[in-house]
């Protein structure tokens, strides 16, 4: 039996955070070796936002970079960026044909959006239908992401049920894969952690980058003696994924017997994360160096996800009656 396949990937809209590895990435790096992944830079997603060609271009060569320093590896994954499989926006337009406006306005991102009265561009609004088209022309199995695209991948899985039943059986229903213990990782404001809040931790940021932004995690007004809910914690929400084994336990307890200061456990926090973050800058440090590898990586990922494409196309495109015979 050929391997399952997974299909994910992340906007070029700025630097990756944390919430980003622990959310997404870090599980396309540990199931490379069990699947046939298919991980792509959104370049053409994150163009709702990036209206600024110098930056979209520099943004997505970038995640190319951070995707090589997290480990993914090009002989295993294919690593390509979605603008070069311009299919997929083929795709994206026979699945708005099939869908109702009303179905997109129940969209969480959509439904925030015009919260804040912000102006929508049409592809903001239809980015579940491109999303759709991202994973459903992989024929994809899994698809890894963090808590805050659930919805995204059940209107990934209500487009594939509602082509099969107008044009017969084609698409897989994808499977969503989402680190419960993970959730959504708060970020320096307590909110989401997201590109577009600016409250985020890099993922390869500076020592004193850091430090600033830990410094900056609100927290409430209690003193160093008094006990606190290691929970309600935007500080420890964070030490779950940078302190381990008995030092956790006992920063845990420490929390609820009183006997530590928030300061002090952002000091701590500080210094753990570093030691995670700083061999990964280090490493994509010295992956930037070479960026004509970076290219070819591209270009030969770009090759074999056009391959997957078309065959796939050529039966999407049978099944609509786009093919004279
Ligand atoms: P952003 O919201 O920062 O623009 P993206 O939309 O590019 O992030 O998301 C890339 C991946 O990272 C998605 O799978 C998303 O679910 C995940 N992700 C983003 N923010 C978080 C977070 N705060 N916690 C957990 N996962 C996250």
């Amino acid at each position: 039996m050929s391997a399952k396949i997974l299909v994910s990937g992340v906007k070029p809209s700025g630097r990756p955070h944390i919430g980003n590895y622990f959310g997404a990435m870090k599980q396309f790096m540990e199931l490379q070796h069990s699947y046939e992944s298919y991980v792509f830079i959104a370049d053409m997603h994150a163009l709702t936002n990036v209206q600024n060609p110098r930056q979209l271009a520099e943004n997505t060569l970038d995640v190319a970079i951070d995707y090589l320093a997290i480990g993914l590896d090009p002989k295993k994954v294919t690593l390509f960026k979605q603008s070069d499989v311009p299919l997929v926006a083929e795709l994206g337009w026979i699945f708005n044909c099939i869908t109702t406006m009303p179905y997109l306005e129940r969209a969480h991102a959509y439904k925030d959006a015009r919260a804040k009265n912000k102006e929508i561009n049409v592809g903001i609004f239809d980015y579940p239908m491109l999303m759709a088209a991202d994973i459903l022309l992989y024929d994809a199995d899994i698809v890894p992401t963090g808590a805050d695209q659930k919805q995204h991948i059940e209107f990934t899985r209500d487009t594939a049920e509602k082509f099969n039943r107008l044009f017969g059986e084609t698409f897989r229903l994808p499977e969503p894969s989402i680190p419960e213990s993970v959730g959504t990782i708060p970020g320096t404001d307590g909110r989401k952690m997201s590109k577009s809040y600016n409250n985020t931790i890099g993922l390869f940021a500076p020592d004193d980058e850091i430090a600033k932004a830990v410094m900056s995690i609100p927290t409430d007004s209690k003193g160093v003696d008094e006990p606190k809910d290691p929970d309600k914690d935007n500080v420890f929400a964070l030490h779950k994924f940078f302190t381990e084994g008995p030092e956790f336990a006992e920063l845990r307890d420490r929390y609820q017997a009183g006997g530590i200061g928030y300061k002090e456990s952002k000091e701590l926090l500080i210094r753990n994360m570093s030691k995670f973050i700083t061999p990964l800058r280090e490493k994509r440090e010295s992956i930037a160096k070479n960026k004509s590898d970076v290219l070819k990586v591209l270009e030969e990922g770009a090759v074999a996800a056009r391959e997957k494409a078309n065959l796939k196309m050529d039966d999407v495109r049978a099944k609509v009656g786009f093919k004279l015979t």
